[in-house]
């Protein structure tokens, strides 16, 4: 297969072959076409697998056919991630796939100047990536509001959990429209990260890899 056969537009499989992607993975195979349905997912997948495209690239597929909103600085996805590192490294990964797109990525992690990254959100912000924390800290400042979200990504979640950010989770996981597409990704399935993808998830495809 190829990822025009997956169900990605034209224009999305021309940007991935500039960036050197033929074939997909099999994460990719597997997630894309279920994920352009509007289903949730769990993933018990590893970074390496090529995970960041597989929920990335169906989800850019849908945010560029719904509407936008009028007010332009409203966050539709929302991606979680365990550390600064990850997010950095996801939203490289998603800022690749925009280029030729309307799109905008932004980030919000903690150890950084939070008011440069509160002006950086007034300027716009379609997909946000983002550790939980600071995410919270910017929630309370009113610079980011959760309620237009239609797309929710938990990537790496036992290692949200290890690193103490479950209760952040729950948090944020509540502030999100109930009205909406969920992911959640794990190396791991210890009994909180399962009951956590029970209470958030509805109906989910689980791929494994
Ligand atoms: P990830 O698991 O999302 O961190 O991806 C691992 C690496 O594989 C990243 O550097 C991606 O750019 C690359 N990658 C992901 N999918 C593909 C693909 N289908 N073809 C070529 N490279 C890929």
């Amino acid at each position: 297969t190829n990822f025009h056969e997956l169900g990605l537009t034209k224009q999305i499989v021309a940007t991935l072959s500039q960036l050197g992607y033929e074939t997909p993975t099999p994460i990719q195979a597997q997630a894309i076409p279920e994920l352009l349905k509007g289903r949730d997912m769990i993933g018990l997948a590893q970074t390496g697998t090529g995970k960041t495209a597989a929920f990335g690239l169906p989800i850019i597929e849908m945010l560029l056919k719904e509407a936008k909103r009028p007010d332009n600085r409203t966050t539709r996805t929302l991606v979680l991630a365990p550390t600064r590192e990850l997010v950095n490294q996801i939203a490289v990964n998603l800022k690749n796939f925009i280029r030729k797109t309307p799109l905008k990525v932004n980030t919000v992690v903690g150890g950084a100047s939070i008011n440069k990254q509160q002006l950086q959100l007034e300027r716009g912000t379609d997909i946000l990536v983002a550790t939980p924390g600071r995410l919270l800290d910017l929630i309370s400042r009113r610079a980011i509001s959760l309620g237009q979200v239609t797309h929710l990504v938990l990537d790496e979640a036992d290692q949200m959990l290890d690193l103490g950010f479950i209760h952040d989770l729950r948090k944020i996981s509540k502030m999100v429209p109930a009205k909406r597409q969920t992911l959640l990704f794990s190396a791991t399935m210890p009994k909180a990260i399962a009951d956590l993808a029970s209470d958030y998830l509805t109906d989910p495809i689980k791929v494994e890899v």
